[in-house]
């Protein structure tokens, strides 16, 4: 199937051309052409899975289609998201998607400057991208209205919910006209949602895909068990490339469960001259909106998110996640390693368990299905965490990111620690080939080039963009 078979227009298709995209993602295929004929959708599907694309391209053609004007202090198209950095990227794929075909795209979240979106809204908009707060506040203040709306769009309703944005919700289906489109995504569809759906939604069509599994599958798991105090030691071995760890480091996304964790772990890679940006909600819009660029630009290569800050965003070519803390919520191992092998890429995933997160791992690997392969720890490690080892910090600036490809050290190889747990460990599999030529680039084309797939770590299961098995229904 091809985009040109699901019947959008000509600017549309030109500009899916110059984005490079020929072959419609499993949501796209099944959800583009009931949107085209204005039916209402509900999408259980999560990001990675192409769904931006799945209700922009149709929803394009039907504004260009119905020609209104833009309404005053409103819009025609609004869709809402739960993060800054998520409303950020849609407004971005709307003006990519929808370049040729003269809309106006405008996007408002929280922590900008409210004058500027009131000014910025005042002549009404195509598109509007929003976070629901910052919407609400501008309504409260009379300075935008919902009359306009033919399209809605709720994106990662689950996420909303989950950052209590259910009254924002309901207070929004009151005030958008009733004979609007609803286009409805969730990953998950608990009770609360499927209240919310059957609100907002007219007899929409149920489409479903698969993306933990398929994100999963192309992403190689592995697991370190190390103790709490030992992990930042453990990190900067690895981002200097003192300790060989699978694939090439080229952007590595490295999560932690608080604020003031990513802080300080930010702090002490910079003290071992790493240089690192941090994203979580105690920093200001433009701090967050800045890391994400220079991290996507590659002006930084390590991010350390919190998992609200980092949910949801895309960046290409992430070749690791580091899961500096296990989350307590296994859902959130599947979002955070969901970072990485975007766009049908493949990726690397590591975790670092110590002794009081074994619980969560055990969780992980029982929901998520997730397969970890225990790596070994560096030889003297414990001397070299009480700073008595033989191991000198890298040389200011130097980090092994992007510059050297490494192999791994699996299990069992060298004189690993004999101590700790044995959770996840397994067999070592050798599949990690060094490159020949220059570190950093001589992949072929893929970002960390060289062989990741094998089947370590990941789930059975084919492996495209948002593959794995949609399904369609008429709800
Ligand atoms: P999303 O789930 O909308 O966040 O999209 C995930 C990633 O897949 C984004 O980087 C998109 O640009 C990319 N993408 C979406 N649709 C396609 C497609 N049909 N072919 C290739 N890449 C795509």
């Amino acid at each position: 199937m091809k985009f040109n078979e699901l019947g959008l227009s000509q600017p549309v298709l030109q500009a899916l051309d110059l984005k490079g995209y020929d072959t419609p993602t499993p949501i796209q295929e099944q959800a583009i052409p009931p949107v085209l004929e204005g039916r209402d959708l509900l999408g259980i599907a999560q990001t990675g899975t192409g769904k931006t694309a799945a209700f922009m391209l149709p929803s394009i053609d039907r504004l260009r289609a119905s020609d209104n004007r833009i309404p005053f202090k409103s819009c025609r198209m609004l869709v809402l998201a739960p993060t800054r950095e998520l409303a950020t990227q849609i407004a971005q794929s709307a003006k990519d998607y929808g370049a040729l075909a003269g809309l106006k795209v405008q996007v408002i979240v929280g922590g900008t400057s409210v004058n500027k979106d009131r000014n910025k809204l005042h002549r009404g908009t195509d598109i509007l991208i929003a976070t629901p707060g910052r919407l609400l506040d501008l309504i409260d203040q009379k300075a935008f209205n919902l009359s306009g709306v033919e399209v809605l769009v709720l994106d990662e309703a689950d996420q909303m919910l989950d950052l209590g944005f259910i009254h924002a919700l309901r207070t929004i289906n009151k005030l958008v006209p009733p004979e609007r489109q609803t286009l409805f995504f969730s990953a998950t569809m608990p009770k609360q949602i499927k209240e919310l759906v059957s609100g907002y939604c007219n007899n929409p069509v149920t489409v479903t895909v698969t993306p933990a599994a398929t994100t999963a599958e192309r992403i190689d798991q592995y697991l370190f068990m190390v103790q709490q105090d030992e992990k930042q030691a453990l990190l900067e071995l690895i981002l200097s490339g003192r300790h060989d760890t699978p694939g090439e480091l080229e952007r590595v996304l490295i999560f932690t469960r608080t604020k003031h964790g990513a802080d300080r772990v930010v702090k002490k890679l910079s003290q071992a001259g790493i240089s690192a940006n941090a994203i979580h909600g105690n920093k200001s819009q433009p701090q967050r909106q800045r890391a994400l660029d220079e991290f996507r630009r590659g002006k930084t290569h390590i991010l350390v998110a919190t998992d609200v800050a980092a949910r949801g965003i895309d960046i290409p070519g992430v070749s690791h996640v580091i899961n500096y803390e296990l989350p307590n919520v296994p859902e959130q191992y599947v979002h955070r390693i969901g970072r990485t092998a975007r766009a049908g890429k493949d990726g690397i995933a590591i975790a670092f368990c110590a002794e009081d997160e074994r619980a969560y791992l055990k969780d992980i690997q029982r929901n998520t299905d997730a397969e970890l392969d225990r790596l070994a720890l560096p030889e003297n490690f414990r001397a070299v965490v009480e700073g008595v080892g033989p191991t000198k910090p890298p040389p200011k600036g130097q980090t092994r990111v992007s510059r050297k490809r490494v192999q791994p050290r699996p299990a069992g190889a060298g004189k690993p620690r004999s101590d700790g747990p044995s959770e996840g460990s397994r067999k070592p599999k050798q599949k990690h080939q060094s490159r020949k030529g220059r570190p950093g680039n001589s992949g072929g084309g893929r970002p960390g080039g060289g062989n990741r797939r094998g089947g370590s770590g990941r789930r059975k299961g084919g492996g495209r963009p948002g593959g794995g098995g949609p399904r369609a229904a008429q709800g």
